[in-house]
């Protein structure tokens, strides 16, 4: 799903069971992650309102977040360049924290938590945001976000 639909903008429900077929769209997610050669994927982003998203960064096993919550965000903050598999085309250099804590159920059904710095914290808080109808132009101020967005529909018309 690419902006600006709906199941982009609304919150997402928790997985009430993890079960085969929740099993099978993680898998499915993470075979479009590859197919498309991004980082991370969002249950809304293949227009199901599930609150779970996949991460694979660099040589890592792909990794499964069900239901996830974040425990806490470093103070430090740092700024880097994101892109969306929703926003083809669009990059823009996002301010988040530097680490994060978070805690999720895996496809097995089975509590973990992780700490996360560097590229993997930052996958995880763009993927986490894509759970509650956030994208990463939100994070941008308001003059920024409108520049990229006509740049984004200039684009779309002349495909
Ligand atoms: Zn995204």
């Amino acid at each position: 799903m690419t902006i600006p639909a709906d199941v982009l903008r609304t919150r997402a429900e928790p997985v009430a069971d993890i079960n085969d077929e929740i099993r099978a769209l993680a898998e499915e997610m993470i075979a479009t992650l590859h197919t498309a050669s991004g980082i991370g994927l969002a249950a809304p982003q293949v227009d199901r309102l599930l609150r779970m998203f996949v991460v694979q960064v660099k040589d890592d096993n792909p990794r499964v977040f069900i239901n996830p919550q974040i425990i806490g965000t470093s103070m430090e903050t740092v700024r880097m360049e994101e892109g969306c598999l929703s926003i083809p085309g669009l990059y823009a250099d996002v301010v988040r924290a530097e680490s994060v804590q978070i805690q999720a159920w895996n496809e097995r059904g089975r509590p973990f938590s992780i700490s996360a710095d560097g590229l993997l914290a930052r996958v995880i808080l763009h993927e986490y945001d894509h759970l509650d109808g956030v994208l990463f132009l939100d994070h941008l101020s308001e003059r920024r976000r409108e520049k990229l967005l006509k740049k984004y529909d200039t684009a779309l018309k002349t495909v």
